[in-house]
């Protein structure tokens, strides 16, 4: 890890910037991203879930090779930051295929909950299935993001990995991740961000060239992983991603990135 971030001093409030961040995100007339495709709000939904229908097979090798493993590396340090105790309640969001949810099980011990919650079904019964392989009965819920069924200030950790780029709303899923945790509690964002300027050649050739192929190749999918090299650049950045958590009026709100800003992992306090 390297490089905590912080909003820019002397920047705009930060309702303000959110507000103009979400302005860069949307487009007109309820319509919204997929990729560098716009397509109606309604309609973004439908394709997430077609991409993630199609991949979850072969999810957890596809990310093995796409990070040589890297992705382990983000996940345990993303686990390290959020400091679960025994006894704590967890809500992974976005959760597929329980990766973090497996770790923060063990942490949480007998007493703690953690929660594993996708919109997937097919992302979800891998995910299901790999907590139960542990040895584990943690809850799994198949819910949206955006309106999750957990009542307010219930949980001491919220975590979405990976997923927040998927969402339509982005500020309201974090609102609503916000509304479940308890005052005090913490949520954590880790997501694909923008890399640092001298290696962006390199990793727009890996990303629309080596992906897509290895997409293809291992998972029989192009389109998929061609959508996941563009989903990341149409994701806010680090710092507009920090002032959207602001604007949601989280505390305290700061970020890391890791592997010179190809992932980047956001926090905030519940105030
Ligand atoms: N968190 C896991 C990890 O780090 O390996 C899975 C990340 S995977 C790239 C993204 C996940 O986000 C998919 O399982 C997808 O179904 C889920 N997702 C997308 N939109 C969602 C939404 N609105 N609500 C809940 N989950 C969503």
């Amino acid at each position: 890890m390297s490089r905590p971030g912080s909003p820019p001093r002397g920047a705009a409030p930060a309702a303000a910037v959110a507000s103009e961040a979400g302005a860069a995100a949307a487009t007109p007339g309820g319509a919204t991203h997929f990729g560098f495709e716009t397509v109606p709000e309604a309609a973004k939904a439908g394709r997430v879930a077609g991409v993630f229908d199609s991949v979850a097979s072969r999810y957890d090798l596809m990310n093995d090779l796409m990070s040589l493993g890297l992705h382990r590396v983000w996940k345990a340090a993303t686990v390290a930051h959020a400091a679960v105790r025994p006894g704590m309640k967890v809500l992974d969001v976005a959760g597929g295929t329980a990766d973090l949810a497996r770790r923060f099980a063990q942490r949480v011990g007998p007493t703690g909950e953690v929660w594993l919650t996708d919109i997937n079904g097919p992302m979800l019964s891998i995910g299901r299935d790999r907590l139960l392989d542990d040895g584990q009965t943690q809850p799994v819920v198949r819910c949206d993001a955006e309106r999750l069924p957990f009542p307010d200030a219930y949980f001491d950790r919220c975590v979405v990995a990976f997923g927040l780029r998927n969402m339509t709303r982005k500020e309201a899923a974090l609102a609503e991740m916000s509304r479940v945790l308890r005052p005090g509690g913490r949520l954590l964002v880790l997501e694909f961000s923008h890399v640092r300027k001298p290696l962006e050649a390199l990793y727009d050739a890996y990303s629309f060239r080596l992906l897509p192929w290895m997409g293809k190749r291992v998972a029989g999918d192009a389109d998929s992983y061609r959508y996941l090299a563009e989903s990341i650049r149409m994701h806010p950045d680090q710092a507009a991603l920090a002032a959207m958590m602001q604007g949601i009026g989280l505390a305290g709100v700061r970020w890391f990135d890791m592997s010179a800003g190809v992932v980047a992992l956001h926090e905030g306090v519940k105030v």
